[in-house]
């Protein structure tokens, strides 16, 4: 190809391909109605249901150009109104999420400015707020200064780094992965079991720690099955307390479970995914012992509030992580070795990400801890609400929550697991507040979490209001 031809095609090109980048009236109009959008969706939650059964129509990339008004259209009847409405205060089933605006602003920024906030070399300042948000989970749970952790995309992403880490300290390879054997609780989310088995540890032995009444993991019985796995030759390595589990909300007695891990050298991990968050409220004396874990991971998503997309771990030791996340490579020679532990990519199966870390970082400077706080307090107090509230209907209640998840369950007269599946079903139909189900200790219950941030009491008095009422169906279909 001559110069000439080469020239003359990139001028032919350039008329399409510059489509790709708005002016500023085209920037300006798009983000109005990006905006305007934006204010039509938070002004309809109030209205809108927290759950809509909808078939989905045609979202099929079909190569065509479309206005943006007409993808938005489509966006708002397809996505946004189906399915759980996430960002809606009336989700109270499984954990619900969060959405806080200030973190949409943060990720418009990082998309717009788009640093790489991986190598530390590549953006300094971006890699710094992704450091800073570590060190101040570092400094909420009482990790020691020579701690690491990294951004993930969620909890279970997380997880991988941890149990990673402790999967290369304790050497769990070749002959020695049979005869490993991991702890959990019967309560632990499933997230632990994948984990375990995405790091091709899939044929340790799990055991399952019985749980007391409050569905907390009995020390004593891990300790009398740790002490029957070393006398037949086993070797035991993980031990995985939750703090704040998803069906209950309970927290493992963590002070406990460390002095185990401690006496008999095993890896004491933390999944505070859910919980963690409510160490910043009066309830912090409940997470005494988080502090002793070699890892813990938890999910700014929930607790935090901020839309889905960003979980965090932390680990104790520096050297577990890195021995399998850090890597170096030629065409990474001109920024890595004094800034090791300043470089996410080093402690994260990621290399190339999104900047998650303003989205912690900006609503955290914006608002100061204070709000968050106190959210997290209000959440706390309204399942107390919802409790007395539902008791007074003659509701029958799951233990006294030690976070914002509890449980219940209609004492009919017969056939009561049949009808409180028939009530769950009817709150479902019904959609106005979301909820979701569970089965503890065998019996069919119904779930309350409390953690979207716009939940107030308005909410709660709808939900139980909504649950009279499909009570009142259920009971008038047995007589
Ligand atoms: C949500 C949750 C997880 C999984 O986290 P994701 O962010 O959904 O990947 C793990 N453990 C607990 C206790 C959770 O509540």
């Amino acid at each position: 190809m001559q110069i000439e031809q080469i020239i003359t095609q990139l001028e032919s090109l350039r008329s399409s391909s510059d489509q790709l980048e708005l002016g500023p009236s085209q920037r300006k109009e798009s983000f109005e109605e990006v905006q305007s959008y934006s204010e039509l969706f938070l002004s309809s939650l109030e209205k809108a249901k927290g759950y809509v059964a909808k078939e989905i129509g045609n979202l099929a990339i079909t190569g065509e150009k479309k206005d943006l008004s007409e993808i938005l259209k489509t966006y708002h009847s397809e996505v946004a109104q189906s399915g759980i409405n996430a960002a809606s205060p009336k989700h109270l089933g499984y954990i619900p999420g969060g959405g806080v605006y200030s973190a949409a602003l943060a990720d418009y920024i990082a998309a717009i400015t788009n640093p790489y906030a991986s190598v530390y070399y590549a953006s300094p300042g971006a890699a710094t707020i992704e450091n800073e948000v570590i060190e101040w989970l570092k400094s909420v749970f009482s990790f020691p200064k020579e701690a690491v952790g990294t951004l993930c995309s969620g909890g279970s992403t997380s997880t991988l780094v941890a149990f990673t880490a402790a999967r290369d300290h304790h050497q769990i390879k070749n002959e020695r992965v049979p005869k490993s054997v991991v702890y959990l609780s019967e309560q632990v989310h499933h997230s632990s079991q994948k984990a375990l088995r995405i790091l091709g540890l899939e044929d340790v032995i799990l055991r399952l720690v019985p749980l007391d009444a409050n569905h907390r993991m009995i020390p004593s019985k891990l300790e009398k099955m740790l002490q029957e796995d070393i006398k037949v030759g086993l070797n035991p390595y993980l031990i995985v307390g939750t703090a704040g589990t998803t069906d209950t909300g309970a927290i493992d007695p963590l002070n406990e479970l460390a002095d185990i891990a401690q006496e008999n050298n095993l890896w004491f991990h933390v999944d505070a995914a859910y919980g963690g968050m409510f160490i910043l409220t009066s309830q912090k004396e409940k997470f005494s012992g988080i502090e002793r874990a070699d890892s813990l991971i938890v999910d700014p998503h929930k607790g935090l509030f901020l839309p889905y997309g960003v979980g965090a771990v932390l680990v104790k030791e520096a050297k577990d992580v890195l021995h399998s996340h850090y890597y170096t490579a030629n065409y990474m020679q001109d920024g890595y070795q004094e800034e090791l532990l300043q470089s996410p990519a080093n402690l994260s199966a990621e290399l190339t990400k999104h900047f998650r870390g303003l989205r912690v970082w900006l609503p955290l400077q914006l608002h100061g801890i204070e709000p968050f706080a106190s959210c997290l307090e209000e959440k706390l107090l309204l399942t107390k609400y919802f409790r007395k509230k539902l008791e007074s209907l003659g509701f029958c209640l799951g233990p006294e929550p030690e976070l914002s998840v509890s449980y219940f369950w209609y004492p009919f007269e017969s056939k009561s697991e049949e009808k409180n599946r028939l009530l769950m079903h009817e709150i479902h139909k019904d959609g106005r507040v979301f909820l979701s189900s569970s089965i503890i200790d065998s019996k069919f219950v119904i779930r309350l979490a409390i953690l979207a941030f716009r939940t107030k009491k308005e909410t709660i008095d709808l939900a139980v209001e909504m649950i009279e009422k499909c009570l009142k169906k259920v009971l008038e279909k047995e007589s």
